[in-house]
């Protein structure tokens, strides 16, 4: 609602006691019909919002509604009188019921600001947490980027087939990980004063400032290495590198940094780990534990492959059984353990005396199987008549007591005296078992 200015305020009064004394100046006799336009004084003030001057004019009004009556030129009559008291009392019942809805509007005024203040404030409370929300969300979803970076990394690092490539993958993880420090990894002995550090007490090293930390002399550092992390590797619970990683500027390194990168450098040292056991595995699938020549299977393998290459290149190759003669009369007399020393001989005699390209395996107990590549079997038995006179020529010694052993060989070629691994495997066989009917000791390839 408008309200008047001061001077407004001066004026509107002044103007209606003016118009109200000329009125009853110029019609005194009808005071009883001008006096309740003194009700517009009041009403003009409850709509001005004045509040002192109201009560003098309230005093003034009423003596006035005592006096100008008697005052009248046809003097004071009880009507008169009367009259004017009721009008007074009407007076004071206006200013009454103004002076009422003006407290009562001003209280409610006073409530609206006061709920107004109160929902201000709640909005300031309001924008206050959506400001640390904000900010909260912020950190949380640079978190996830970075977990999602770290979870696919580490993805990255299982898949990977040789131990060379984890380190390549942990190296690179780091570098995205802290962009602009520089990261490296090391394999071998500690070799400077970090490296013994996180040696000996066995945990990383987290420097957030080196000018700053009471841990270290300052000049352990370089300028390069204000900020400054070194972590060990560990490979089944033995220490085999390290990680470092630094940059020029103080406090680069958090301690949640600290807890990713042991993470990262935990996880390379299982999937080298893991890398190393499916070798393993592998290994010894295809190995034979005793003698560390190729295990039967490994064998059935090599000579199917042998077979296609041959049938593609029309290049002849052959097999060689050979068994050990008596060797069970060997072990009775010299012992099992003898009896291993020997098998482990002959195998080192037997995969010394073929070529790159050939291959020996352990066919069974003391049988041993040959594949010589694009040999026919004149050629192959040349190759076993060398292994059997180098093996008959080797002496061995138990407990004082000398000893020898000698092996017999049969010898079959692809594909004129067989065409599948089982043909081949049998036809050498056989002859093997000739050479043992024969005497033993002995090639034979017919
Ligand atoms: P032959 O000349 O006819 O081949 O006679 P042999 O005694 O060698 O043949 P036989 O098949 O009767 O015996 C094979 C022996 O080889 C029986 C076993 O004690 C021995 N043997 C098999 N595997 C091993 C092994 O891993 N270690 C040892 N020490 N002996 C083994
Ligand atoms: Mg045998
Ligand atoms: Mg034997």
């Amino acid at each position: 609602m408008l309200r008047p200015n001061a001077l407004a305020k001066v004026a509107g009064p002044a103007a209606i006691i003016g118009a109200l004394g000329w009125t009853l100046l110029v019609w005194p006799a009808h005071f009883l019909w001008v006096y309740p336009a003194a009700g517009a004084l009041f009403i003009w003030f409850s709509w001005s919002g004045e509040r002192e001057i109201k009560y003098i004019f309230l005093f003034l009004a009423t003596a006035a509604g005592f006096i100008l009556p008697n005052l009248s030129p046809g003097g004071s009559s009880l009507y008169l009188m009367a009259g004017a008291i009721a009008e007074v009392l009407c007076l004071w019942l206006l200013f009454y019921a103004l002076s009422h809805s003006e407290s009562s509007r001003m209280a409610a005024k006073e409530r609206l600001a006061a709920d107004e203040a109160a929902a201000a404030g709640k909005v300031k409370d309001l924008e206050d947490e959506l400001a640390r929300y904000r900010l909260h969300l912020d950190s949380t979803l640079a978190r996830i980027r970075d977990k999602g970076a770290l979870s696919s990394a580490i993805h990255d690092m299982g898949s990977a087939a040789t131990p060379d490539q984890v380190k390549e993958r942990l190296e690179t993880l780091l570098r995205n990980y802290f962009p602009g420090a520089s990261v490296e990894l090391r394999t071998g002995a500690p070799r400077d004063f970090a490296d013994h550090w996180v040696a000996e007490r066995k945990i990383p090293m987290l420097v957030r400032n080196s000018e700053a930390d009471s841990r270290f002399a300052r000049d352990l550092f370089s300028s390069e290495e204000r900020s400054f992390m070194a972590l060990p590797l560990y490979l089944f619970g033995r220490l085999v590198g390290f990680v470092r990683a630094c940059a020029a500027s103080p406090d680069r390194f958090k301690s949640e940094d600290l807890r990713g990168a042991e993470l990262a450098c935990t996880l390379a040292g299982v999937s080298m780990e893991n890398i190393y056991l499916f070798d393993k595995v592998n290994e010894l699938a295809i190995k034979d534990g005793l003698t560390g020549l190729y295990t039967h299977r490994a064998f059935k393998t090599r000579v199917e492959e042998e077979i296609l290459r041959s049938s593609r290149s029309k290049v002849a190759f052959s097999v060689i059984m050979g068994d050990i003669d008596h060797f069970k009369s060997y072990n009775d007399t010299f012992g099992h353990q003898a009896g291993d020393t020997v098998l482990k001989a002959v195998a080192e005699v037997l995969s010394g005396g073929i070529r790159e390209i050939d291959f020996a395996a352990r066919y069974g107990g003391e049988e041993f199987a040959l594949v010589i590549t694009g040999e026919g079997k004149a050629q192959a038995a040349a190759v076993a008549e060398n292994l059997r006179r180098t093996l008959e020529a080797r002496a061995f010694s138990f407990g004082g007591r000398p000893s020898r052993v000698t092996v017999s060989f049969g010898v079959a070629e692809f594909p004129a005296e067989g065409v599948t691994a089982s043909q081949l495997v049998r036809a050498s066989d056989e002859r093997l078992y000739k050479a043992k009917e024969g005497g033993r000791n002995r090639v034979v390839l017919e």
